[in-house]
């Protein structure tokens, strides 16, 4: 069977798959107005999905994450983390949420075969968390966060965007925050997309405002798991959880690029900021799994070496939750 090996000799095993472009909070640097409806609202249903999940896993993807959009307004999520769990060849089901309800919903997508779940988590600053997404709901989330570990998911894992407004005092707090919890805290560098440009040049700040804040404190680099993909890892000896960063504008970051996306439209996305996708939802629609493996296969000669963010090119990435952050 063929696997999924680009020009640049880079093999993909994880697929992230976007199942809603749909999204009920506002935060400041992706759907800064609230999500607006674009076209019909027709995305891959339970079916589809897993039919795109059998392509990848046969074609050597171990790994799904689902997310969006915000894929818990999906009342069927429980059935495509299910779906995408009985694959066989995937052993690590994911999914990415703001946590809004995570609290009701983590012990079902448990139940289903989840085995890693990432929240996002930008301040643990009530007001700040309130001011970044347009919702009160710290409490909820980091509640939400807290069930999931006590059900057992094999893997809580935190996302929070590095902003300027929340650096510092923020570190603090997501240290006291890994004390006890055997959690990693992930900082990703805000990128800048099609329509946040004012807000990037004025909330940009660079991984090394976090790595040197960690090295000053004690934090030092982890070995990275064969399937980290570009995230660098820290720990210390004081704290049960791990402080990370993705550094998307550092310089190599997409040599080690080990993922694909297809997006909730059915489209495959080669890279995050590229242009234009290859669309399978025909092949989606009929069962038509050697076609569509061959799509994949093809499409994956025009995957770019990396991104343009340095040129400040986005893309046709109007916002992350488009295609799937
Ligand atoms: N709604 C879900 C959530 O927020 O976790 C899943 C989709 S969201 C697009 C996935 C991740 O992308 C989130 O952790 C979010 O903070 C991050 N994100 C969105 N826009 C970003 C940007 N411009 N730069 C860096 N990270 C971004
Ligand atoms: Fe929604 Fe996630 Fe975008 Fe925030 S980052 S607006 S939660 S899709």
């Amino acid at each position: 069977m063929a696997r999924l090996i680009d020009g640049f000799g880079r093999r993909f095993h994880y697929l992230r798959l976007s199942i809603t472009e749909v999204c009920n909070f506002r935060c400041t640097y992706c759907l800064p107005d609230g999500y607006r409806k674009e076209g019909p609202l027709s995305f891959l249903d339970p079916q589809a999905c897993e039919r795109v999940v059998r392509a990848f896993a046969d074609l050597g993807v171990s790994k799904v994450r689902l997310t969006g959009g915000e894929p818990s307004v999906r009342r069927d999520l429980s059935e495509i983390i299910a779906r995408t769990a009985a694959v066989p060849g995937v052993d690590k089901v994911c999914v990415t949420t703001n946590g809004w309800n995570l609290d009701r919903q983590v012990t079902a997508w448990r139940d289903a075969g989840l085995t890693n779940l990432n929240v996002s988590i930008d301040s643990l600053d009530r007001e700040a968390f309130r001011r970044i997404t347009g919702h009160d709901r710290l409490a909820a989330v980091v509640g939400g966060l807290d069930r999931a570990l006590a059900r057992g998911v094999p893997s809580v894992k935190v996302n929070g965007v590095l902003l300027r407004d929340t650096t510092e005092t923020g570190f603090d707090a997501f240290a006291d925050f890994v004390r006890e919890r055997p959690v990693a805290v992930r900082f990703i560098e805000l990128m800048r997309t099609g329509d946040n440009a004012d807000y990037f040049a004025d909330q940009h700040v660079p991984g090394s405002t976090l790595t040197a804040w960690l090295e000053a404190r004690g934090w030092s680099r982890r070995e990275r798991a064969f399937d980290d993909g570009p995230a660098v890892e820290f720990a210390h000896p004081d704290h049960a959880g791990r402080i990370g960063l993705i550094a998307p504008y550092a310089p190599g970051f997409c040599d080690s690029c080990n993922r694909l996306r297809v997006t909730a439209r059915g489209q495959l996305r080669l890279c995050l900021f590229g242009e234009l996708g290859v669309d399978l939802r025909d092949l989606l629609e009929k069962d038509e799994p050697e076609a569509l493996r061959a799509r994949i296969v093809s499409a994956l000669a025009g995957k770019p070496a990396g991104h343009r963010l340095h040129e400040a090119n986005s893309g046709d990435t109007r916002q992350l939750a488009q295609y799937g952050g």
